[in-house]
């Protein structure tokens, strides 16, 4: 027997988050993101779950390769753009959409000898100051590319810091259209909060990551709660052993927690080297036998343990959900004060998982 770990990925769920993607996305078309291996739920294995998507975009130019081997041909957008000239060759081989976001960046394009013109996405920095051009500069570096031979379609491209929380995307947003108001240019700006949250920033392309998966870009359940989003990763594991505790004794290294009176303890196969946070504190929700309970004491390597108080009847081999379709991760996130992204994308390789169709 393997170790009692493993994760599960629901392709139809998948399928489903998208079409309701689609439904809050109006007439625009979606680039699916991919980015990080599918938020770690690995991209080879479910890119075709998201074949009805426009197009999909990403980081990595392996990744990008890889699609294109495994057969998708629709648009791929590379979302930091190339790093260095060299990477045009395979850019214009593969027929890449690149963002470009850095004067070089446009140097190189022009100075390369392509087979065809490539598409760009010209990325603004409208306030994140992360990646772009300022806002300021949007007209000459338009012009700019438009007059390249090598560019074909240039569409307008930026990101919002705060369409997630309290202070939305809207002092961005009117940067970027008092900036853009005289280019005749597609726009892809929207990410999942601001698809959700604020249709007026949809124009023609939007980046949904987050809702894809079934979570929050907000990491609060009652966000996305009732539009039907379904969780496509599940983590599941058994109890391996099980601690009774008496009064005064504590589990785990730092003897972190100390029951206070009689208590039974599960101990669980799952630990920070599967993914799960290590400084998760006690009182992380996790279901025993589908009953919702909590951690108590330090995460181990491979092991954690939780409180079977609430689950009498819970014995080696119960059934453990760490985080799936009734246990949320955006609760387990917020427990651990980290977000459902940093979860996912940290599902470690050791953990063997099933594809469900
Ligand atoms: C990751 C990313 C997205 C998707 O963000 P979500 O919050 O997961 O929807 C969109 N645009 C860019 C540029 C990104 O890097």
């Amino acid at each position: 027997m393997p170790r009692p770990i493993s994760a599960t990925i629901n392709l139809s769920a998948l399928r489903h988050n998208l079409s309701i993607v689609r439904h809050h996305a109006g007439a625009a078309k979606i680039w699916s993101v991919v980015k990080a291996n599918a938020y770690g739920h690995g991209l080879a294995r479910i890119w075709q779950g998201l074949a009805a998507t426009d197009g999909f975009a990403l980081l990595d130019l392996n990744e990008a390769i890889m699609l294109r081997e495994q057969g998708w041909q629709g648009p791929i957008l590379l979302l930091e753009g190339f790093f260095q000239p060299q990477d045009l060759v395979l850019l214009d081989y593969y027929r890449l959409t690149t963002t470009v976001h850095s004067d070089w960046q446009l140097e190189a394009i022009k100075a390369a000898r392509l087979s065809a013109p490539l598409n760009i996405y010209l990325k603004l920095n409208s306030g994140m100051n992360r990646l772009g051009f300022p806002v300021g500069q949007a007209e000459t570096i338009w012009q700019w590319a438009k007059s390249l031979s090598n560019v074909g379609e240039v569409t307008l491209m930026s990101h919002f810091a705060n369409a997630d929380n309290h202070i939305g995307a809207q002092t961005q947003f009117s940067l970027i259209q008092q900036a853009s108001e005289h280019i005749p240019a597609a726009r892809c700006f929207a990410n999942s909060a601001a698809i959700l949250r604020n249709p007026e920033t949809h124009y023609d392309w939007v980046r949904p990551g987050i809702i894809l998966y079934g979570a929050s870009p907000s990491g609060e359940v009652a966000d996305i709660a009732g539009i039907g989003l379904q969780p496509v990763m599940s983590l599941n594991s058994e109890i391996i052993a099980v601690q009774s505790l008496s009064a005064g004794h504590s589990v785990g290294y730092g003897s972190r927690y100390t029951a206070s009176a009689a208590q039974r303890i599960g101990v669980v196969a799952c630990g920070y080297a599967d993914g799960y946070p290590r400084l998760a504190p006690s009182g992380t929700p996790i279901r025993v036998d589908g009953i919702l309970t909590q951690t108590v004491g330090s995460i181990s390597m491979d092991m954690l343990t939780v409180d079977l108080t609430p689950c009498p009847q819970a014995q080696i081999g119960s059934k453990v959900e760490v985080w799936g379709e009734n246990q949320p991760i955006d609760d387990v996130a917020k427990a651990a004060g980290t977000v459902g992204y940093e979860l996912m994308c940290a599902l470690a390789n050791r953990v063997p998982v099933t594809l469900r169709p």
